[in-house]
C-alpha cells in the first residue's frame, strides 16, 4: 500500500468551525450539564430521530463535492484507493467514537444497538454470535480493524507487494463495522454529540463514508437500511454545482486538525 491518504475536504473551511479558546467554557459547561443530568443517558427509546431535524441535518463542516472526493482518481490502482481510504476512515471514526466513549458504558448501552433498535451481535473466531454491550462490541470491532490494517499480508505497505485474494471482502467487513459505529452514535449518543457541537463533523464523516461505500459497492442495502432516512436527508443537502470545488488528494487534512483540537478539549 503505497498511497498515503488522509481526507482533505477543502482548504477554505471557515475558521468558525474550529474550536476557539473562547468556546472552551461553553463546551465544558455542556459536558458538565450532560454529566449532571445523567452520564450518557441512552436516548434510543425516543421515537423521534433528532438527527433528522432540519436544523441539524443541514450542518456540515464543509460542502465539498463528496462525489468527487470518493471517486477513484485517474491512474490510481483501485485496491490502493480502497486501502488508503479504509485506513483514513478508521482513523477518523475511531477518534470520533473515542470522544464519546465516556457516555457509552455497559450500563447506558447494554446492547450494541442502532436505529430502530437494531441489535448488532459480535461473531467470534468460532462463528458464534455474542450479544454484548455496545462498548464491548465496538472495542472488538476497533481491535479487529486495527489488527487487519497492521497485517502486512492484508494491507501491504511495501513496494511491489500485492493485495491478497479476498481483499475487497475484508474491506467490506471493515466498512460494515465502521458504519455500525456511526449508526450507534446517531441512535444512542446524538444528544451528547449535539452538546459537544460535533454534529457537523458527524454528518460530514457519515456522508463521506456512505458515498464512498456506494461508489465502490462496499455495503449492501440491508446494511445501511437502519439509517436510510438519514442518508436520504443528507443527500438532499448536497452542494449545488456552482459551489463545487476541485478536490486535491493530499497528505494534510484540515478536518483532522480541527477535529483533533475538538477531541483534545474533552480528554
Ligand atoms: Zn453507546
Amino acid at each position: 500500500m503505497l498511497l498515503s491518504l488522509t481526507f482533505q475536504y477543502t482548504s477554505f473551511i471557515p475558521c468558525t468551525h474550529s474550536i476557539k479558546s473562547s468556546q472552551v467554557p461553553i463546551l465544558l459547561i455542556s459536558r458538565l450539564y450532560l454529566w449532571l443530568i445523567g452520564r450518557g443517558i441512552n436516548n434510543n427509546n425516543q421515537e423521534e430521530r433528532p438527527y433528522l431535524q432540519q436544523q441539524y441535518v443541514c450542518q456540515r463542516i464543509t460542502h465539498t463535492d463528496m462525489f468527487a472526493l470518493t471517486a477513484l482518481p485517474p491512474g490510481v490502482d483501485k485496491a490502493e484507493w480502497l486501502a488508503s481510504n479504509t485506513v483514513a476512515f478508521f482513523k477518523h471514526i475511531n477518534l470520533f467514537s473515542s470522544a464519546l466513549s465516556e457516555f457509552c458504558t455497559p450500563s447506558t448501552c447494554p446492547t450494541a444497538c442502532g436505529p430502530g433498535n437494531t441489535v448488532y451481535f459480535w461473531t467470534d473466531d468460532h462463528g458464534r454470535k455474542l450479544k454484548c454491550s455496545a462498548p464491548l462490541y465496538f472495542d472488538y470491532a476497533m481491535s479487529y480493524i486495527q489488527d487487519l490494517l497492521t497485517d502486512e499480508d492484508v494491507f501491504p505497505t511495501k513496494a511491489g507487494s500485492v493485495f491478497p485474494t479476498g481483499f475487497v471482502f475484508l474491506v467490506q467487513k471493515v466498512f460494515l463495522l465502521l458504519f455500525r459505529t456511526l449508526a450507534h452514535i446517531y441512535w444512542s449518543h446524538y444528544r451528547e454529540t449535539l452538546a459537544m457541537g460535533l454534529h457537523p463533523h458527524l454528518n460530514t464523516l457519515f456522508t463521506h463514508l456512505t458515498l464512498f461505500c456506494r461508489q465502490h459497492a462496499l455495503l449492501e442495502p440491508e446494511d445501511t437500511e437502519p439509517l436510510q432516512d438519514l442518508i436520504a436527508a443528507l443527500g438532499q443537502q448536497a452542494a449545488p454545482p456552482a459551489a463545487r470545488t476541485r478536490i486535491q488528494h493530499a497528505s494534510h487534512f484540515y478536518f483532522h486538525h480541527i477535529f483533533t483540537c475538538t477531541v483534545n478539549l474533552f480528554i
